[in-house]
């Protein structure tokens, strides 16, 4: 058994009236992500650590902010399309662990939904993905409210 493990980190500005996208879902807040797709900071992070893990680049690379085609999309297909190509390499996922980083609002009661909703995206069991969330005591550009970041840490690993 070969393991390999990726690391993720995405940062998004928040910006009043935007859609707020974290884990997949559609959070009730009076801001939301700036960004070319859907601004999801945690599947972003997801992915990237992916990608690393794999060593395949990053997500800028295989779904660059030139190409319209990537316009507001649903961060959800980039999830789909980066395990296609891990599983493509002859990897599958051991686990995650990710942080979300986020002053204010509480989103922990979402946690369970995220998980769900993400496993179903990557087709694994949501007891391989853990969503932690974590305010950073009012300092910072997150606690000051003027945006959202994400860590994730996985493993993959080949027969
Ligand atoms: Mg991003």
């Amino acid at each position: 058994m070969n393991y390999r493990i990726g690391f993720g980190f995405d940062v998004h500005q928040l910006k009043e009236g935007l859609d707020f996208w974290v884990g997949g879902i559609l959070l009730p807040h009076s801001k939301g992500g700036l960004g070319y797709s859907d601004a999801d900071v945690l599947i972003h992070s997801i992915c990237d650590a992916l990608l690393g893990a794999a060593n395949l680049g990053d997500i800028g690379q295989h779904f660059p902010d030139t190409d319209p085609k990537y316009k507001g999309i649903d961060s959800k297909i980039l999830l789909q399309e980066v395990m296609c190509l891990v599983r493509e390499n002859g990897y599958k996922l051991g686990n995650i662990d990710s942080t979300i980083c986020l002053q204010r609002p509480k989103i922990g009661k979402h946690i369970p939904e995220m998980q769900k909703v993400l496993a179903n995206c990557m087709g694994v069991d949501k007891a391989l993905v853990s969503i932690k969330a974590t305010t950073t005591e009012k300092l910072s550009f997150v606690g000051r409210e003027e945006g959202i970041s994400a860590y994730a840490t996985v493993l993959i690993q080949s027969s």
